[in-house]
């Protein structure tokens, strides 16, 4: 048989006598099987989808029995009427909450506990709760003074308070957070995105709040997390400290942000153990005992960082400069591109986006892991992501058809000399006017069997050897338009779908960095006109030349995208603004540098050494001091 992966159910979902007449054939278990399968279609017959029959089964049950059905299985099309109908039966409209509704999302719960259930299933189950609640509210609020007085009121958990820090934009994992927590009985106060420090301790303190949880995923967001601990500690706080986000970790949190505050600090590594922390942190019982066992740890993590001696010693400066990436430049004949300048390409049509989008990283925002196409058949997560993919797939027909989002564009070639670790980006084929200088970072580690230590700037031709080479600059958004959407699916309770649409515009930005790419090596610059690769090739980065991003492994300083956006202007051409983080809004945005070398390709630049910092700092105008914080994420040494 031919199997649509994407369509099979639950097994046990399957009603017994059909699934027994199907493995009474399947397993030539006796010798009627087909007959009996054959009288068993009879009942089948024109009904279309299963579908079909299970509706009509969970919703012949007791209303009690509907609405937890439906908060397990995230359907939420009857959830109005039935809760409606509950609450006429019930005796207060409280008691619709803390009866099936709490009973439904207590199973949501365990099941995610024990791995059989997964974030987009909890976060759609919370849609359910939420449409439930956002109905029964009005009841409960004409009924609250009632309710003070006879004291039966649904007590939250606890309070917390959650931010993206300062200059940060992304809230993706944050959200995912609130709603598990929410949906927990957690109060949950999400202040949004870039918020600054003294906002969130104020509304820490107004509102009385039992724990602060902060979220970042750039890097310099993490020099930010520990100022807001060093502000708790000054304003002499003592509630605890959440640290999530993905360039987070224990070492960080336990190295560069505990020490700053004598409360506690707890790294929180996913949205599946927020709950699971916080319940720990405000226990009664298992608070003193949880907090001194996360102590001991992170003191424990200190001293091994300590006592690291580092993954190898460091190589000078000048000793990594001197095995630098060497490459014949005199036989060099770099391709000259067919566009000088800037290009704006706005309004892009989005159906000549979607084809390069890489689906593996959409998963991993949902926390499944697995490789696409692989994952919607995986044995354990697989009936989730397929589930997902269905909806993506849903959402991103509609985000095309009705233009849902904007996606612009700038690219620009440039004449670029490197001098020494730095690359001259002029204005024209002249030469002689600088439109920027791109400053690289260089590897120091020793690198074993003769490896070089790698720099960007290796790959562009050094000014002395009179070379025309050529460097490209772009900056791509796909997020326009997409905050009045997320207002609108939050506005009737619909995290998911937001949270769903926030990921496909992060998919957009990188798809459309991917074919931007193509474009410039097959047509703009033009040194693969005859390039065609299929989507998997290009997610494997099997084409010629790379695109750092600053602020990845090669190109570790964020601060680049500042002249970065200057030179191509990418504000006014293409609407996409850096905030003083460098992080860039809509967040679904990529910006980088294009190389055409031959043998360029991805590295890490890993920790660097006082000499180099200092070396830099210099190249950027900039104290020791402020080189130190803009590179804290790669510094080799203890400021
Ligand atoms: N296909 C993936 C790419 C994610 S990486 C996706 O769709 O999510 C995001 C961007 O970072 C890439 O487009 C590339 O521009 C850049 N990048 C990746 N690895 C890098 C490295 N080691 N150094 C610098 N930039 C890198």
């Amino acid at each position: 048989g031919i199997v649509n992966a994407g369509q099979l159910t639950v097994y046990q979902d399957i009603p017994t006598p059909l699934r027994e007449g199907i493995e009474d054939v399947l397993f030539n278990r006796r010798a009627d099987a087909t007959e009996r399968l054959l009288d068993l279609a009879k009942e089948y017959r024109g009904g279309g989808a299963t579908d079909e029959i299970e509706d009509a089964a969970w919703r012949a049950l007791p209303v009690n029995d509907r609405i937890s059905h439906a908060m397990v299985h995230g359907i939420d099309a009857y959830i109005i009427e039935d809760t409606e109908e509950a609450r006429r039966a019930a005796e207060r409209p409280l008691h619709v909450i803390e009866g099936p509704l709490m009973a439904g999302m207590n199973i949501v719960g365990d099941l995610f506990g024990q791995g059989k259930m997964f974030l987009p299933q909890v976060v759609k189950s919370a849609r359910v709760m939420k449409q439930a609640v956002a109905h029964l509210l009005p009841y409960i609020e004409a009924e609250k003074q009632a309710l003070i007085d006879a004291g039966g009121d649904v007590r939250a958990k606890g309070k917390i308070v959650i931010a993206t820090v300062k200059g940060d934009v992304h809230d993706i994992g944050k959200n995912i957070v609130t709603v598990v927590l929410q949906c927990n009985n957690y109060e949950v106060i999400n202040m949004g995105v870039m918020v600054p420090s003294a906002q969130i301790l104020d509304m820490a303190k107004r509102e009385k709040a039992d724990i602060i949880g902060l979220s970042g995923l750039i890097t310099p967001s993490l020099e930010e997390m520990a100022h807001v601990a060093k502000e708790m500690q000054r304003e002499g706080f003592t509630i605890p400290l959440l640290i999530g986000g993905a360039t987070t970790s224990r070492v960080h949190t336990a190295v560069k942000i505990a020490p700053h505050y004598n409360g506690p600090v707890v790294w929180v590594p996913d949205a599946s153990r927020a709950v699971g922390v916080c319940s720990n942190l405000l226990s009664q019982d298992l608070q003193a005992g949880y907090i001194q066992e996360i102590k001991n740890e992170y003191e424990k993590v200190r001293a091994q960082h300590k006592n690291k001696k580092g993954p190898a010693k460091l190589l000078s400066l000048e000793e990594a400069r001197a095995n630098a990436f060497k490459t014949d430049w005199t036989n060099y004949q770099p391709h000259q591109p067919q566009l000088i300048g800037v290009r704006t390409l706005n309004n892009y049509p989005l159906d000549k986006i979607v084809p390069f989008i890489d689906w593996t990283p959409f998963f991993q925002a949902w926390e499944l892991a697995g490789r696409y196409p692989d994952i919607l058949t995986d044995e354990v997560v697989g009936e989730t992501a397929s589930q997902l993919f269905r909806d993506a797939q849903t959402m991103l027909k509609k985000i095309v058809e009705q233009k849902w989002l904007g996606a612009n564009a700038v690219i620009g070639l440039f004449p670029a000399n490197a001098v020494g670790d730095d690359i001259e980006i002029y204005t024209d084929a002249s030469r002689s006017k600088i439109a920027m200088v791109y400053h690289c970072l260089r590897q120091q580690d020793q690198k074993p069997g003769g490896k070089p230590n790698r720099c960007l700037a290796d790959y562009i031709a050094p000014k002395d050897t009179g070379i025309a080479d050529t460097i490209g600059l772009f900056a791509v958004g796909a997020g326009f338009g997409i905050d009045e959407r997320i207002k609108a699916f939050e506005a009737v309770n619909d995290d998911y779908s937001a949270i769903v649409l926030k990921a496909l515009a992060d998919r957009l930005a990188e798809a459309f960095a991917e074919h931007m790419h193509m474009r410039v090596r097959r047509e703009f610059w033009g040194y693969a006109k005859d390039e065609t690769l299929t989507n998997e090739q290009l997610i494997n980065e099997e084409y010629r030349g790379i695109r750092p991003a600053p602020g990845y492994p090669a190109c570790p300083d964020h601060t680049e995208k500042g002249p970065l956006f200057a030179t191509l202007n990418a504000t006014e051409n293409a609407g996409i603004v850096i905030t003083e983080s460098f992080a860039m809004v809509p967040t679904a945005a990529v910006s980088g540098f294009y190389f055409s070398h031959l043998e360029s390709s991805f590295f890490a630049v890993g920790k660097i050494g006082k000499d180099q910092v200092e070396d830099y700092a210099k190249r950027k105008g900039w104290t020791l001091e402020e080189a130190e914080r803009w590179l804290a994420p790669v510094l080799a040494y203890e400021r």
